[in-house]
């Protein structure tokens, strides 16, 4: 579907984060008396948004693309912005410094990449047995998680909100059976972030590779095990050539938020507007990227069980107590760590016991009977 054919795009800000929108908007209302003239007529506004996904790299990348032409066209071509892929005016892991920096006015990645700036980045993409897409959503938008994002954001110049999600993702591919905790043990396994850090917990090594070099690092025995993101890339990626095992479910990323940053001096200096627009384009990019993943993800599943035979397991059940136990620990350090990891963690939970409570009524309940 083009940027064109897509319906109902909102013109304002919905209640969600509507506090602190409107804060934006007061000081930007007092800033737009001195900052550059943007009026109409003197040509568009070009910004650059950089990535960290290959260009057109599909879902995630592809979203990147879909969110700067929505901008354009709801902007009626006034905003103007150029999708740059990994490496090519920066590197992947470069993009939070280059927007913060100003070399680009936006970026387009995920916030774990960002550990290394606070570690509380890691709240806002994918949490071991955290949030799912929905209650990431319904944390963010309306249960305070925003504002918390935008705060760890603020001292670097940075204002960040989610602009997609892949969903729950698999557990990833496998050469041997899990059978039980101790088949972890030894494994060597291309799993990043927290999920990495819970599997080392549980005995294994974890890996961080770029995507590009997963296959081959699979396919020549260097690691044991990846996991990436579900039937839709990883079928793109062939790594069913490569492994037996498909495993279920993504226990790591349940719900993996992608982000846009953007430049707070760059978004504040636009007219309102525009301004609305540029989020609330972040926010249709949001909500496309999992529906189009739902999709994908739907008919790729098919193909490798279908066509390609793959072998679809489920973690036992104390395999996956074992590594939700570890992933307890984990993010329980981080938070005592440090007190914006606390604040954040703790609203995290709250908002996870809440949910949990209203989705075993709901979804889950649901669920469950749809198949009974
Ligand atoms: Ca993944």
């Amino acid at each position: 579907m083009t940027v064109e054919q897509r319906p109902n795009v909102p013109s304002t800000t919905p209640t969600a984060g509507r506090r602190t929108f409107l804060q934006g908007v007061g000081a930007v209302a007092l800033a737009a008396v001195t900052a550059p003239s943007v009026a109409r007529g003197e040509g568009p506004i070009r910004w650059k948004m950089v990535t960290t996904w290959p260009r057109n790299f599909p879902g995630v990348g592809t979203g990147a693309d879909f969110l700067a032409g929505l901008i354009g066209v709801m902007s009626g071509e006034r905003l103007k912005v150029k999708v740059y892929g990994a490496g090519e005016l920066v590197g992947a892991f470069e993009v939070f410094d280059a927007v913060a920096q100003g070399t680009a006015q936006m970026g387009h990645g995920a916030s774990y990449y960002w550990k290394g700036k606070h570690p509380a980045t890691q709240f806002f993409s994918a949490v071991p047995f955290g949030l799912t897409a929905q209650e990431m959503n319904g944390w963010l938008f309306h249960g305070g998680g925003w504002e918390l994002w935008q705060k760890l954001y603020a001292p670097f110049g940075l204002m960040p909100i989610a602009t997609g999600n892949t969903g729950v993702q698999m557990g990833g591919w496998f050469n041997k059976e899990i059978r039980s905790a101790e088949d972890l043990n030894g494994l060597k396994m291309r799993i990043p972030g927290l999920g990495g850090e819970v599997l080392a917990r549980a005995g294994g090594t974890p890996v961080n590779l770029p995507g590009g070099e997963i296959f081959s690092a699979l396919q020549s025995g260097a690691i044991d095990a990846t996991e990436w993101v579900g039937p839709y890339n990883d079928l793109a990626f062939g790594l069913h050539k490569a492994a037996k095992f498909y495993y279920y479910p993504g226990w790591h990323e349940p719900g993996t938020t992608l982000e846009a940053l953007i430049n707070r001096q760059a978004l504040d200096s636009l007219p309102k507007d525009l301004q609305s627009i540029v989020l609330n384009a972040c926010r249709v990019a949001n909500q496309d990227m999992l529906a189009e993943y739902t999709a994908r993800n739907n008919t790729a599943l098919e193909t490798l069980v279908n066509t390609h035979k793959v072998q679809v397991r489920a973690f036992p059940k104390d395999v996956l107590a074992k590594l939700k136990t570890l992933s307890e620990a984990v993010v329980g350090e981080i938070a005592a760590a440090d007190p914006a990891a606390r604040e954040i963690h703790d609203s995290l939970r709250r908002f996870r016991d809440q949910a949990m409570a209203w989705h075993r009524l709901s979804e889950q309940a649901y669920m469950d009977a749809r198949l009974a």
